[in-house]
């Protein structure tokens, strides 16, 4: 949901309180997910803020747990993740896996290894390419030493 503040269009799709609860007044961010009342300092949260909020006071909770216990759906959560607006925290159980090989992982998509995979894949394609452009030029004598520097920067 995209909402227009002073004609500034901003992202919505953390649910973020605007009006207070208890008397109406308006809500004023404080920062990870944080709102207080300025009319009477009721405190609110968006979704980011109550998941923060969950996990921080349950270590080691699933997915399904937080989903349960806040109302934010598996999708939303996986989103923060993504986003790295969350971390998978120290001993907590496995929230998010590797999408190549399956590995636990605490934000993105890929595990660095795997990340570091890809890069170097795409890096020999690019080589390979490279090479096709070169065809007819002598590039056996020096390529070894080419991949060498590749690698190691
Ligand atoms: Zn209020
Ligand atoms: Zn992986």
């Amino acid at each position: 949901m995209r909402k227009s503040l002073g004609g500034i269009f901003i992202e919505d799709h953390y649910h973020v309180p605007h009006v207070c609860k208890e008397c109406g007044g308006v809500m004023v961010f404080k920062g990870v997910g944080e709102y207080h009342c300025e009319k009477c300092g009721a405190v609110d949260y968006d979704d980011y803020g109550k998941v923060r909020l969950y996990i921080e006071s349950h270590r080691g909770a699933t997915a399904a747990e937080v989903e349960a216990a806040t109302g934010i759906s598996q999708r939303s959560i996986r989103q923060m993740l993504k986003d790295s607006k969350l971390e998978v925290m120290d001993g907590s159980k496995v929230m998010l896996r590797c999408a190549a090989c399956g590995q636990p992982i605490r934000s993105g998509e890929f595990c660095p290894r795997c990340e570091t995979k890809m890069h170097r894949a795409m890096e020999a394609a690019q080589r390979e390419e490279l090479k096709r452009d070169m065809k007819g030029y002598s590039v056996s004598k020096n390529g070894e030493d080419g991949q060498r520097r590749f690698m190691r920067s």
